[in-house]
């Protein structure tokens, strides 16, 4: 048994309320006998368009208990295809409503890939007109493991591209007060309007920097290229790099980024401080 002095504790699948009552027995396992640890649980939310499941998860009665749940598009259609299953998205959303009626606390994750990140906008505004309860939604760059490294080619896309998308999705969802946190994205590829709600969600020892990130200003607050795969990694950045730094044509050090996400020059060499 863990420690009464966990902090934190996170449940994962597959899909774990596929396990019903065993669930719920753990979670109430969990919260008599660590009572002070925050539990994250992820889920399709599929499960909790049930409302006697509902009921009895929200019985267990954690308040620090959080459930997150993906969105993968604003309808039927989009959802459904990527998880390849019909009648996801009507559960799910079925789900996040049963749990907000019942006060649960719910994260929404909208993993951004080829096939969602064209939505984004439509995604925050679906978020916003009908699941504002909700208590935070992640924007969530693709960790390049397991079945997305399999599949790269069918689910990769440069964050480069998307990202003034991503800004204007966020700004949409914190202008309808909704929490929102931005993960797994390098920060000169935000915007930088948003870049203040990015989390360095990536542990230290995963970081990788590429020789571009060197006279970096923000390079401590960010968690460098490792949320791209390999070769993209290289490409995004040098994308980035090459409309912000190498047009101007200073040498690498003469660059910071401060953390409102303005640029400054270190030296008189010319060009544009943008
Ligand atoms: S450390 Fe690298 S990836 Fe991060 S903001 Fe700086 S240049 Fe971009």
């Amino acid at each position: 048994m863990l420690p009464a002095s966990t902090s934190q504790l996170g449940l994962t699948g597959g899909e774990p309320t596929l396990y019903g009552d065993g669930l719920l027995e753990l979670l109430a396992l969990i919260r008599s006998r660590l009572p002070d640890t925050a539990v994250h649980m992820l889920s399709n939310g599929r499960r909790f368009a049930d409302a006697a499941f509902a009921e009895r998860y929200a019985a267990v009665g954690n308040p620090r208990l959080m459930v997150g749940i993906p969105l993968f598009g604003p309808e039927p259609g989009r959802h459904d295809f990527v998880v390849q299953a019909d009648g996801a998205f009507d559960e799910t959303v079925t789900g996040i409503l049963r749990l907000g009626e019942r006060g649960q606390r719910i994260e929404i994750r909208v993993v951004l890939q080829k096939h969602t990140a064209p939505a984004i906008i439509e995604i925050a505004e679906f978020v916003a007109r009908n699941l504002p309860f909700v208590e935070k939604v992640a924007l969530m760059g693709l960790e390049v493991t397991g079945l997305a490294q399999a599949n790269l080619d069918d689910v990769w896309v440069d964050p480069y591209d998307y990202r003034a998308e991503l800004a204007e999705a966020a700004l949409l969802l914190r202008h309808a007060r909704v929490r929102t946190q931005i993960y797994n994205h390098p920060l000169c590829v935000l915007e930088r309007q948003v870049r203040p709600l990015a989390v360095r969600s990536i542990s230290d020892w995963k970081n990788e920097y590429l020789p571009a990130c060197e006279p970096c200003g923000l390079r401590s607050e960010c968690g460098g290229s490792s949320s791209l795969p390999g070769t993209a990694a290289a490409s995004t950045l040098s994308r980035w790099l090459r409309s912000r730094i190498e047009a101007s044509q200073p040498t690498r050090t003469c660059w910071s980024i401060g953390t409102t996400g303005s640029y400054s020059r270190s030296c008189n060499h010319a060009g544009s401080t943008r």
